[in-house]
């Protein structure tokens, strides 16, 4: 029997909060049951950084790290007109690789909360329905962000996704939206992903909307640096805390750690290839 791993399926362990101990971090994440993790992509000026920690965190002792490409909607402004040719470009090069570990286009969305005003949303609307038109041409699945603006994501995603019958469409990453919602991208093909969110105690909502989304459906990640779990709150988060989510979770569901760990993994390695 395999020990079964659990996978952080959106980590940023390129930000400098790690710097003087990267190497600690990944190879806590493994010993603590973290097999693999999914690097997710907020400027195009990460990606050859990316590319770095993808091949030096190969499994042997740590984590094994694959990568997302992709334009966070809060950075919208460093998107202009040659950033599309260079993406291509970047994706064109590197997928031919045959070990290349890009496996999605990520993250992109619409963020609401940090952008208030027309203008700003406009252009993030925008370069979400870029970064899908990219998903699509490379079969690639997409890591969405979306905060306070729901019913506008949703259009997006009906528009590109009503029609297909694919189940790998991507994931909306550390959800915190209604039940409503959740349900509605599943139907489109997306997975829901939970954060160490799951874990405070304000959530009580979110955790009845887990209890509603079907475990087949379902991720976990830790979005670390950010959202400690509520036992490490305050702290630095990394990948070895997405136990904490997997362990409430379990909690939710009433079903063993290690179901959850077999049943979350398996969807991500399904979703992603990984
Ligand atoms: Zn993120």
């Amino acid at each position: 029997m395999t020990t079964p791993i659990l996978i952080d399926t959106h980590a940023h362990i390129n930000f400098n909060e790690y710097d003087s101990d990267r190497e600690e971090v990944m190879e806590r994440a493994f010993n603590s049951g973290v097999g693999k993790i999914l690097h997710s992509c907020c400027r195009i000026n990460e990606i050859e950084t990316l590319l770095k920690l993808s091949k030096q965190f190969n499994g042997n002792g740590f984590s094994d790290l694959y990568i997302a490409v992709g334009v966070h909607p809060t950075e919208f402004h460093s998107w202009d007109n040659e950033s599309e040719s260079e993406i291509l470009a970047i994706l064109d090069k590197e997928l031919a690789q045959p070990d290349h570990k890009i496996r999605a286009i990520g993250e992109t969305g619409l963020d609401y909360y940090h952008c208030t005003t027309g203008a700003e949303q406009e252009k993030q609307r925008e370069i979400f329905n870029k970064q899908i038109e990219l998903a699509k041409r490379f079969q690639l699945p997409l890591i969405i962000h979306t905060r306070d603006a729901e019913s506008d994501t949703l259009n997006i995603l009906e528009a590109h996704f009503k029609n297909t019958k694919s189940d790998r469409n991507g994931t909306i990453h550390c959800f915190t939206g209604s039940q409503d919602f959740a349900l509605a991208c599943i139907e489109l093909g997306f997975f829901i992903s939970w954060s160490g969110i799951l874990t405070f105690k304000s959530s009580k909502s979110l955790r009845e909307v887990a209890k509603v989304v079907p475990l087949e459906k379902t991720l976990v990640e830790t979005d670390c640096p950010f959202l400690a779990p509520q036992a490490q709150r305050g702290k630095r988060n990394e990948p070895s805390y997405v136990n904490y989510v997997a362990e409430q979770l379990s909690e939710i569901k009433g079903l063993g750690k290690t179901e959850i760990m077999n049943i979350t993994t398996q969807n991500a390695e399904y979703l992603f290839k990984i």
